[in-house]
């Protein structure tokens, strides 16, 4: 039986934590939650919230803390998730986001948090490279662009540049991220959870690395 895991991926932006994640959600089957990806179905179903949550997105400002907590903590609160575990994917970014996440997982603690480490010049070569499938959020790159035409190859939808991946939205993140997401390292490994898996090399090999990693923090399914 393949055991279920409650992990948490930093790194950051465009240190291939999607595209990781969701390898790691199949090897492991559990739900892959991506906040990033929640959000931008609110905006692509065009709802109020989605609206205002797209402003925040495109300047590549962070939504405030309780919007995201409560969005997390209801998806948590799943039957999917409850049971096997998740892959949390773009949250926490904030030490309030990780103090509240441990409160939504006080009676099913996080197995681990790992630290997926790439360094700031590589992603800023990498995010502008970026293509994503606007449809099921599929990561591509001019280097490695679709079998056609800029169609994914996985669901034949649309592979566009992300609005939110221009130069300057992509320094303002990386700032935000130096400011208010590297704090949780040391949060998380004060508290015996942070795990450092080298992000450089074929995204093969980071996959092993990072089931190597989390295999022995896993545990077996109950009930
Ligand atoms: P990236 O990691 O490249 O910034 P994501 O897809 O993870 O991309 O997130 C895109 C945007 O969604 C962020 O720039 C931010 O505006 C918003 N967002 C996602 N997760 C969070 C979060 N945990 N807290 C606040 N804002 C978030």
């Amino acid at each position: 039986m393949i055991p279920g895991v409650r992990l948490v991926l930093l790194g950051r932006q465009g240190a291939g934590k999607g595209t990781q994640c969701v390898r790691l959600a199949r090897h492991f089957v559990v739900p892959h939650l991506s906040t990033g990806d929640m959000l931008r179905s609110a905006v692509s179903e065009g709802t109020d919230f989605g609206r205002k949550a797209k402003e925040y997105m495109d300047s590549g400002d962070l939504l405030p803390d309780d919007v995201m907590v409560g969005m997390v903590a209801e998806r948590l609160g799943r039957d999917d998730s409850s049971r096997r575990g998740f892959i949390l994917d773009g949250f926490p970014r904030t030490v309030g986001q990780a103090e509240a996440l441990a409160e939504i997982t006080v009676e099913k603690p996080l197995d681990a948090v790992i630290d997926l480490e790439v360094p700031e010049d590589v992603v800023i070569q990498r995010i502008s490279k970026r293509r994503v499938c606007k449809d099921c959020g599929t990561n591509y790159s001019v280097d490695t662009p679709p079998r056609y035409d800029w169609t994914c190859d996985n669901c034949g939808g649309e592979v566009v540049q992300r609005d939110d991946d221009t130069e300057e939205a992509i320094r303002h993140r990386l700032d935000l991220y130096r400011e208010h997401t590297e704090p949780l390292i040391a949060w998380y490994e004060h508290r015996l959870l942070l795990v450092a898996v080298d992000g450089l090399g074929h995204p093969d090999e980071v996959t092993r690395r990072l089931i190597r990693a989390v295999d022995g923090r896993t545990r077996p399914v109950v009930g």
